[in-house]
């Protein structure tokens, strides 16, 4: 890492719109260095008051689904329509394979070298919920940055979807045609939480088989539980080669913000999403308290090998760790 700025520095790079600077300022939140998220919590805490005023979209779907592609395309829709776009990601298999989506930005070739975007690899290490929680912060400091269109990218194979939905306004799942549920890896509880979905690849060959899979999934969506909002996700189809369909999911996302908006239920979302971060650190917290005690930590390793052993019940174990 380049020498460290004063905070001041940072706060007043971000806000000019620096992007160098915000580089830097997201460097400091992925780091796992103390010092480093020191001077980064003081950065979130004076950039707060500028953050919030952007649109938040989640995107997942398996790999190969054509994620990079779709928002290669959809960017520039939203550049010509004066938006300032920031793509985040988040792979939470990049912990394990050091590989990371984005991370190579040709993808998005056009989008990567556009005045009016910034593009940012998901970070490498950290596990999961830390990934998730800095991304939160990135996010931050991205809307502080003058960004007023946030995509969230995110491979869709359930583990980072839960977290990532608490990040985002409207959550968009990219689906293929013909492939089958099981095949793709989706749960089912990953289509609950979708404000929206997309067949892609809708062109050539596949034309057919997505019009079927966009009806049979506009079909499945309709037996879910209502939402809160009253909402009910859209099912669309797409191509991003032959650029078809993209501009109605742009349509669709502000039918939602709209929608939402009018019945106060978008701001109420956001505040919902800030209790589950606080709450989430919370138990991290405390979780690190009693792990770092160790008293504790030899009881609790005495009562794990008990119940391994069969020689004493679970709650009798998991009370013997908290009798001091
Ligand atoms: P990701 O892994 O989800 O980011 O998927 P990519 O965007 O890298 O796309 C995976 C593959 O599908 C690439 O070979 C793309 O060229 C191809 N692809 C993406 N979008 C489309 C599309 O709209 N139509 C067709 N025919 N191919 C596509």
């Amino acid at each position: 890492m380049k020498n460290l700025l004063s905070i001041n520095k940072y706060v007043e790079g971000v806000l000019k719109k620096d992007i160098s600077v915000l580089a830097r300022a997201i460097t400091l939140i992925e780091s796992s260095k103390e010092e480093h998220q020191e001077i980064s919590k003081q950065i979130i805490e004076k950039i707060l008051p500028y953050t919030g005023k952007s649109v938040r979209l989640g995107i997942t779907g398996v790999p190969g689904v054509g994620k990079s592609t779709f928002i290669e395309v959809f960017g520039q829709i939203l550049v010509q329509k004066n938006h300032k776009v920031a793509v985040l990601a988040v792979d939470p298999s990049s912990t394990l394979s050091k590989g990371s989506i984005l991370g190579d930005k040709t993808r998005m070739e056009k989008l990567s070298i556009d005045d009016h975007v910034f593009i940012r690899p998901s970070p490498s290490s950290g596990s999961l919920g830390g990934v998730a929680r800095k991304t939160r912060e990135s996010i931050l400091l991205c809307e502080a940055a003058g960004f007023d269109y946030i995509i969230i990218e995110t491979v869709g194979v359930g583990q980072s979807e839960t977290e990532v939905h608490q990040l985002t306004d409207f959550f968009l799942l990219l689906m293929l045609a013909g492939a089958g549920d099981e095949l793709q890896g989706i749960k089912r509880g990953i289509m609950e939480m979708a404000d929206g979905v997309t067949i892609t690849k809708c062109d050539g060959n596949n034309l057919d088989k997505a019009k079927i899979a966009r009806a049979e999934y506009a079909n499945a969506i309709h037996l879910f539980p209502p939402t809160e909002s009253g909402w009910i996700p859209e099912v669309k189809t797409c191509s991003s080669t032959e650029n078809n369909g993209i501009e109605e999911v742009y349509d669709m996302i502000e039918k939602y913000i709209r929608h939402t908006q009018s019945k106060n239920f978008f701001q109420k979302k956001r505040q919902e999403q800030t209790t589950f971060w606080f709450e989430s650190l919370i138990q991290e917290k405390i979780k690190e308290h009693f792990f770092s005690d160790k008293n504790f930590l030899q009881r609790y390793n005495n009562a794990k090998e008990h119940i391994t052993k069969n020689e004493i019940s679970i709650l009798n174990a998991v009370n013997s760790v908290f009798t001091k």
